[in-house]
């Protein structure tokens, strides 16, 4: 429509911003909105037209994604009012690429959960029924695309924060290849398990957003040299004679009988779409949980350590300088960044280094195994997303334990550093969408993003919308 002149970039972007101001009140979705920037930013592309496909498209960011002069706060009092002087990478390319930030998104705080509901600020609700979470962390920008207040957003997924929102939201979310995002400006929880990706409404836009903010970046050392396939390109929706295999371990005794069904079912379609079905086992799936939150912790504890009002975010002052250290920090950070700060600097203290650190990071290498293993025998693997349907808000708040073992789905595949996209797969009684993991080879988006389409264009999922 913009190509074809039927709508321009501000009615675009109006509409938009329209429907947020509308709706955003019962979703709370977003941390902040960015229209005298979106505005400003158009009068701009107006006058630059390019071919462009995401020229003039506008996207929420979620808001542990460093955006130069937009607040970036990690929903966190530490960083309430902190503008970055620098863009990240992933926000530099959409901006070359013509985007339209309408706002930042709500999160987890530090993205640390799977329900945002510990965001410093705001509960974000389920847009298919308000009583229920997002799933989180990246609950804001998986609600905004479901209750239709922007196109696309952007996640960042450490153990699951792309796959489950988007399962729990009933839409398309992707985590990339370790590696294969650039990490530069992505506020850092746990650096050897987080990555970018995109949270969008259907495979396509999947492919097309990956496309962007895919590449090396010489900023961050941990991404990839590999090259880029054309992923909007590979959507052939052909999956004849591809393996997908099938891990027994996921289909166990925790899975929501639903769940299990939506996801038995939709191995059936992708069978007779032509694909093989194969059983496998990915034998160290029990241990996802206790390896992760270790691993994932003892990196939060070195990582959050910059926060101590020196440099940058909050500062309460104190007496001495330790003092100010300690305020700081006792008010910058919320119940569950400290329990993690805590666990972590307990995993990584020596004595006990051994016993957990490493032992976790022996652990580690298992996972890596495992996919090996599998990806010898098939080319895909398919499972639930979750163990089961959105939760109630603060249905888990209270035990932190119930809450982590809710990722037990999603967490492997972080561990591993392999890409996997969750894409909607039916509904449960209650009406609350079901999500199905697809699991790649390491750099094989190119092949999930096909098989999600191939499945997607098959079943009727994507076009039931929440009715907010
Ligand atoms: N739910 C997981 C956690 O709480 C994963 C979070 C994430 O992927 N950022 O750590």
């Amino acid at each position: 429509m913009i190509t074809g002149k039927e709508v321009s970039l501000k009615e675009l972007s109006s509409a938009f911003f329209e429907r947020i101001d509308k709706v955003d009140d019962k979703t709370c979705a977003f941390v902040t909105v960015s229209k005298d920037y979106a505005f400003k930013r158009i009068d701009v592309l107006s006058k630059e037209r390019s071919e462009n496909p995401l020229y003039g498209i506008p996207l929420a960011v979620k808001d542990n994604i460093c955006t130069k002069g937009i607040k970036t706060t990690c929903s966190s009092k530490i960083l309430e009012d902190f503008i970055p002087p620098y863009e990240s990478t992933v926000t530099e390319k959409l901006l070359n690429a013509g985007y339209v930030l309408l706002g930042k998104t709500n999160l987890d705080e530090f993205a640390m959960g799977s329900s945002t509901e510990s965001s410093a600020f705001r509960i974000t609700k389920n847009p298919w029924s308000p009583d229920r979470t997002p799933g989180g962390s990246s609950g804001g920008s998986a609600a905004a695309v479901a209750a239709d207040e922007c196109i696309a957003a952007l996640g960042s997924d450490t153990g699951g924060s792309i796959r489950q929102p988007a399962s729990y939201c009933g839409v398309v979310g992707l985590k990339p290849t370790y590696g294969r995002v650039s990490r530069y400006g992505l506020v850092a929880f746990a650096s050897s398990l987080d990555q970018i990706g995109p949270i969008t409404k259907n495979v396509r836009d999947s492919a097309l957003l990956l496309q962007v903010i895919s590449g090396h970046d010489k900023r961050d050392s941990t991404s990839a040299l590999e090259s880029l396939p054309d992923f909007t390109g590979s959507l052939t929706g052909d999956i004849k004679g591809v393996k997908f295999g099938i891990p027994e371990e996921y289909f166990t005794e925790g899975i929501d009988s639903e769940v299990k069904e939506c996801v038995k079912n939709a191995v059936k379609k992708i069978e007779s779409l032509g694909a093989e079905i194969v059983e496998i086992n990915l034998p160290h799936t029990e241990y996802a949980v206790a390896t992760y939150y270790i691993l994932a912790t003892s990196e939060a504890s070195s990582n959050l350590a910059r926060y101590d009002g020196v440099k940058y975010g909050l500062r309460v002052s104190g007496k001495e300088l330790s003092d100010m250290y300690l305020n700081t920090r006792a008010r910058g950070f919320g119940t569950e960044v400290k329990r993690r700060i805590m666990l972590g600097t307990y995993a990584l203290s020596s004595g006990y280094y051994d016993a957990y650190y490493k032992k976790a990071q022996q652990a580690r290498t298992l996972f890596i195994k495992d996919f090996k293993e599998a990806f010898k025998k098939v080319d895909i693997i398919i499972t639930p997303t979750t163990p089961d349907t959105a939760f109630k808000i603060g249905e888990k708040t209270e035990d932190p334990l119930l809450m982590y073992l809710n990722d037990i789905c999603t967490l492997s595949v972080n561990l591993a550093g392999v890409p996997a996209i969750s894409i909607p797969c039916g509904f449960d009684s209650a009406g609350m969408p079901v999500g199905l993991q697809i699991i790649g080879n390491y750099f094989a988006e190119d092949r999930i993003l096909n098989a999600a389409y191939a499945y997607e264009q098959s079943v009727e999922w994507s076009k039931r919308r929440p009715a907010i």
